[in-house]
């Protein structure tokens, strides 16, 4: 999932195929797009997509370009329409002294009016700035614009900047420059900022990122960010993954784009995940649901559980999927019984069924579940997460103690025994001996995988 930060779908270049345009992002996974006005027609325009569409919001501006309109009666009718529930942010204002198409004068004051309108409705900014690094910084300091914050769209600077730039409140926004040039200043940029700060953009119809315009495609379009996204996780060794959830996790924070209702069954990477439980018997410290409750724009934080009547009709027919996952925003055995029942249903329904668990079921149920887990399931993926009990107590911080390392091992075990096919898993992180614990997996016959950390 992917949140496209920046574009301008309302301009005439799409009059012909807006709709096929929005169709490809929404299956390129862009989750949410933020339309940028940039003068009274362009922010009434990007209203009328936000009205349309649910996953499309809007800002309210008027570009450092038209800047010499600005005077009392367009900052009312600006207001005005800023105050449009769709709206989340005001610009993009900032300035131009590449183009220099108002006077600077009068850039500097709409520039100033925008910032104290966003502090007067509590928006963040959506800055444009170009050849004036030392200006946009001033202004935003006298204004006191780190109180809203926003983006620097387009990143304009080298990692300084961008570090100043952070410190005053603001994310940074990177867009199809990145994919021009390898190991580049904004390369660097993307590697150097905080992550919590990096926001990706296509500022559509325009920078069309290097894949595409190789391929002939001059304007751009918001489906094209998934090359931005993979040219910042090489830049920045994240993986893609890694970069769609934190990149758009930090999108709805800087726009304040509401957490979507919570999800039961989620579909990725053509699989269905099953959200059952946010319950666990483990409090590992890399644990995903300490950091978040929205991954890839999901929100999984429960505030119930889920009947098997609910799951099973939120999966409709399995075999569209590759495979059912009851997986790990919690531990899907300390509910067996809603677990057995709905993995059953899918299997005799001609589905596959995976459980990634934290392999705690036969201590949570004070028996050898494994053989009732092989009906419901054809796999199970157990985070063994550690090549030694001390590693595993100190990371996983295990309820029942520091004998649940070994009862996972034997849960490996039993689950193989009952004809289970069983992977064991381990985080990527500094505390983990990685070659040891694959040791530890290969000699119980388990198969064994590295997640992400
Ligand atoms: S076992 Fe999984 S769900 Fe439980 S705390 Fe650890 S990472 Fe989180
Ligand atoms: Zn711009
Ligand atoms: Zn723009």
């Amino acid at each position: 999932m992917l949140v496209d930060t920046h574009l301008h779908l309302d301009l005439k270049d799409y009059n012909q195929d807006r709709e096929a345009v929005i169709e490809r992002a929404r299956a390129a996974a862009v989750r949410y797009m933020v339309n940028i006005g940039f003068d009274l027609k362009t922010t009434r325009g990007s209203i009328a997509l936000a009205e349309k569409y649910d996953f499309i919001y809007a800002s309210a501006g008027l570009h450092p370009h038209e800047a010499k309109l600005w005077n009392h009666s367009f900052e009312a009718e600006l207001e005005e329409l800023a105050q449009h529930p769709r709206i989340v942010a005001i610009g993009e204002t900032g300035l131009d002294y590449y183009r220099n198409l108002s006077p600077k004068g009068d850039q500097i004051r709409s520039f100033r009016g925008q910032i104290r309108m966003a502090k007067r409705l509590g928006l963040p900014l959506v800055i444009h700035n170009r050849d004036a690094l030392d200006d946009v910084l001033s202004i935003i300091d006298e204004e006191g614009a780190g109180e809203v914050g926003g983006v620097m769209h387009c990143f304009p600077g080298d990692a300084d900047y961008a570090r100043e730039v952070v410190d005053r409140g603001f994310h940074v926004g990177i867009g199809g420059p990145i994919t021009l040039e390898k190991n580049g200043r904004l390369a660097e940029v993307a590697r150097t900022i905080p992550r919590r700060r990096l926001v990706l953009e296509t500022d559509s119809p325009w920078l069309t990122p290097q894949p595409q315009k190789g391929k002939g495609r001059r304007r751009n379009e918001p489906a094209f960010i998934v090359s931005v996204a993979a040219a910042v996780a090489e830049a920045t060794g994240m993986s893609y993954a890694d970069v769609a959830r934190q990149t758009t996790g930090n999108a709805m924070r800087l726009y304040g784009i509401k957490t979507p209702r919570p999800s039961i069954a989620y579909e990725m990477w053509g699989n269905l995940y099953l959200n059952i439980t946010n319950r666990c018997t483990n409090e590992c410290e890399f644990c995903i649901r300490y950091q978040t409750d929205v991954l890839w724009g999901y929100n999984l934080r429960l505030e119930r559980e889920p009947s098997a009547k609910e799951l099973l009709e939120a999966i409709g027919d399995p075999t569209r999927y590759g495979e059912v996952v009851f997986c790990g925003y919690g531990e899907p055995t300390v509910r067996l019984d809603v677990l057995l029942e709905v993995g059953r249903a899918v299997r005799e329904a001609g589905g596959r069924v995976r459980v990634d668990t934290n392999g705690h079921a036969n201590l949570i149920w004070n028996r050898n579940v494994a053989p009732e887990l092989a009906e419901a399931a054809d796999a199970v993926s157990v985070s063994l997460n550690a090549e030694s009990a001390e590693v595993y107590e100190r990371i996983c911080k295990p309820s029942f103690g520091p004998d649940t390392y070994d009862h996972v091992k034997a849960f490996i075990r039993e689950s193989l025994k009952a004809g289970l096919e069983v992977t064991a898993s381990v985080v990527s992180i500094p505390e983990v001996d990685i070659e040891a614990s694959r040791r530890v997996a290969t000699e119980l016959g388990a198969e064994f995988r590295v997640r992400g950390g």
